[in-house]
């Protein structure tokens, strides 16, 4: 079984030890045991720790940690390792001190969840970003609201810049039974317990800081129902004020785009949303316009009798004014319109006219629609084809609808 270093102190970030067994490693490179370790295997929702072993002047680069169900650690690296073989082994540290502010800000998270409105924590996730744990409120609540989240928040923090001891050990089976933990152990035997200050106690085999003010600090971004729990996602320490300070070159750079103090750029993206609005809707207007009067100008009404005839081929153009603008000139009644733009078609009619604008289309393009407004794909001399079939077909026929 390996001694666990970290379990007496979890700044030890270098020692000594001996190999006492190597195997080769599913999917390539061998796993190593040694007596002693100061590395972290991945348990309790802590990720492992990386870092180096090195021998008779040789580097053998740790790139994952696991214990097994007998306590022996195993260090993933590349090359084998003989037993007997004396290393000294160095841990990645600024990713355990990290490891160390986000798992212990968790247990101070957990704790006051469970203290100030009943949750219990029942699971944790250490990610790459952020970490988050789902809590079970009392009856099924899913919802944390703004003011019980700035509460846990402005509580946590509070608590940590009290600076409290944060103390681990190993309590007998008889004082075990007199600690008043958060929740019952998981594990039976060698319970290791956590204590900080006199606000947070529970069973836990990670590494925590020596003191609440080494996590530096928390910042809860969101709370959000998951599963039927409640997903508190957080960053602590130099995560924080790394997210701070992104952060605040966001609010910088949008400032600077809408010439705007950061306490002002809400209202002042608002106002610039309120005229962007409003240039669209002018616009749409002068757009319509200009479309009707394409239409108004292609306008014939000797083609065909008792209906007035427009055959168009415009430019691409913005479906929303082109539609309004169709619209508003079949409406006026009579009318027949044979429209192109760019290589959309467009065949709408009056209602009061006997014609079917969907045959009508698919007899020169692809495409179809309702009886009096169809659509389709096509090349803008369709317009002209279709024209042509109306005055060929069309000679002596009634156009209106009786009415
Ligand atoms: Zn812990």
């Amino acid at each position: 079984m390996t001694d666990r270093l970290y379990y007496e102190d979890a700044y030890c970030r270098s020692f000594e030890a001996e190999v006492t067994a190597c195997r080769a490693a599913k999917g390539g490179g061998w796993e190593v045991a040694l007596n002693r370790s100061a590395f972290y295997p991945t348990s309790g929702g802590q990720p492992f720790d990386t870092g180096v072993l090195r021998a008779d002047g040789a580097e053998f680069r740790v790139t994952d940690v696991e214990a097994d169900r007998e306590g022996e650690v195993w260090h993933r690296t590349e090359r084998e390792l003989a037993p007997g073989t004396r290393v000294c082994g160095e841990i990645d540290w600024e990713r355990r001190l990290d490891h160390m502010e986000q798992h212990a800000g968790e247990h101070m998270l957990a704790g006051a969840v469970w203290e100030k409105l009943g949750g219990t924590t029942i699971g944790l996730h250490l990610g790459q970003e952020d970490s988050s744990i789902d809590i079970s409120m009392p009856e099924e609540r899913m919802r944390l609201t703004e003011e019980e989240i700035r509460m846990l928040e402005d509580l946590v923090n509070r608590r940590i810049r009290e600076d409290a001891p944060i103390r681990c050990w190993f309590p007998g089976e008889e004082e075990l039974k007199t600690l008043p933990l958060r929740k019952p152990p998981t594990v039976q035997e060698h319970v290791r317990v956590v204590a900080m200050g006199d606000f947070e106690m529970v069973a836990c085999g990670g590494t925590h800081p020596a003191s609440t003010g080494r996590i530096g600090l928390i910042k809860i971004l969101s709370a959000l129902p998951s599963r039927g729990k409640v997903r508190v996602t957080f960053v602590c320490g130099g995560r924080a004020c790394r997210l701070f300070q992104h952060y605040m070159r966001c609010a910088d750079k949008a400032g600077n785009v809408l010439s705007a103090p950061t306490e002002k750029l809400a209202s002042a993206a608002g106002e610039l949303k309120r005229r962007l609005s409003e240039t669209e809707k002018r616009l749409h207007q002068l757009e319509t316009d200009r479309v009707l009067q394409e239409i108004r100008n292609a306008e014939s009404a000797e083609d065909l009798k008792g209906v007035i005839l427009a055959a168009v081929c415009l430019p691409e153009t913005d479906n929303t004014p082109l539609s309004a603008a169709v619209s508003k000139w079949i409406g006026e009644g009579g009318r027949i319109l044979l429209l192109s733009a760019g290589e959309r078609l467009l065949f709408a009619r009056s209602e009061d006219v006997d014609l079917e604008m969907g045959t009508l289309i698919r007899r020169v393009a692809r495409g179809g629609g309702r009886p009096d407004w169809a659509s389709g794909a096509g090349v803008p001399e369709c317009v002209g084809v279709a024209r042509k079939i109306l005055m060929t077909e069309g000679k002596g026929k009634t156009w209106r609808k009786k009415k």
